[in-house]
């Protein structure tokens, strides 16, 4: 796509505001370094439209067949943001790490230009609290969001695990023995256990099922449960003692 079709685009998809970033259109995304990069990529390889800014020209000269639209453009200068029609977008990823003056001041500038989504790297505490009293809502600890994620991961008990907020998470996991075999509800799982079964898959069977409190679950089940990491831990766990 040349500029003056992204130009065209621009208004019509960056008018929305309540859809999630993916399903809006395209998507700018600052910084196409290790995790700007990847991100483009994964976006553009689900069909949305990427717009790639890099100040650098042999970063942007790599994405320039892959992306939508890749432009070489120092995403502090707000003139340039304007010019590049960033005042139009309301979907921005803001991808640059560990340059922090230049992450803090692109985050400032596209949020004097106005968008209102925006979600912007952060490589420590520090730098995420910046960004957050700057008034962006979204921040992002990729090493760190994985770091837990992995830890869960590598525990053993959960197989997958999504932090949606500090205290709440979603993972999979394998039914414990103690809620096997009985219908979930005799058992009062949330209130034993302060978790909430959300889904089941059968063994052999390639479907996720909504859980109800009819369902029984079985050793060889697959489950999706939520709620606070330490319940979620907790539940995973209890067969721990059994296991060894
Ligand atoms: P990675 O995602 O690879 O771990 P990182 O956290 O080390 O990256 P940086 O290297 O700071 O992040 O930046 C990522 C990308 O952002 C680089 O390709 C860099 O060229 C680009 N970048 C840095 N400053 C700017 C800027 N002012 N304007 C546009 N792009 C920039």
């Amino acid at each position: 796509m040349n500029e003056k079709t992204w130009l065209a685009r621009s208004a019509a998809f960056f008018a929305g505001d309540s859809e999630p970033m993916a399903e809006a259109g395209a998507v700018a995304v600052i910084g196409l370094g290790r995790f700007g990069g990847s991100l483009a990529l994964e976006l553009a390889k689900h069909g949305v439209d990427v717009i790639g800014i890099d100040n650098d020209e042999a970063v942007v000269a790599e994405y320039a067949d892959r992306l939508a639209f890749a432009t070489r453009a120092d995403a502090t200068d707000e003139v340039v943001l304007r010019q590049l029609g960033i005042d139009e977008v309301s979907r921005v990823v803001i991808a640059i790490g560990s340059d922090l003056e230049a992450s803090i001041l692109a985050a400032s500038r596209i949020l004097k230009i106005g968008c209102q989504h925006i979600w912007a790297k952060a490589i420590s505490e520090t730098h995420g609290e910046i960004l957050h009293q700057l008034g962006i809502k979204n921040v992002i600890r990729p090493e760190n969001d994985m770091g837990r994620r992995l830890a869960h991961l590598i525990r053993g008990h959960i197989s997958d695990f999504l932090p949606i907020d500090d205290d709440f998470v979603l993972a999979r996991t394998t039914p414990p023995v103690r809620v096997a075999d009985v219908p979930l509800a005799s058992l009062g799982v949330r209130a034993t256990y302060g978790v909430t079964i959300v889904a089941v898959k059968r063994a052999g069977s390639r479907q996720w099922d909504i859980a109800d409190r009819d369902m029984t679950l079985y050793a060889d089940d697959e489950i999706l449960i939520a709620g606070h990491p330490r319940e979620v831990e907790r539940f995973s766990e209890l067969d721990k003692d059994t296991d060894n």
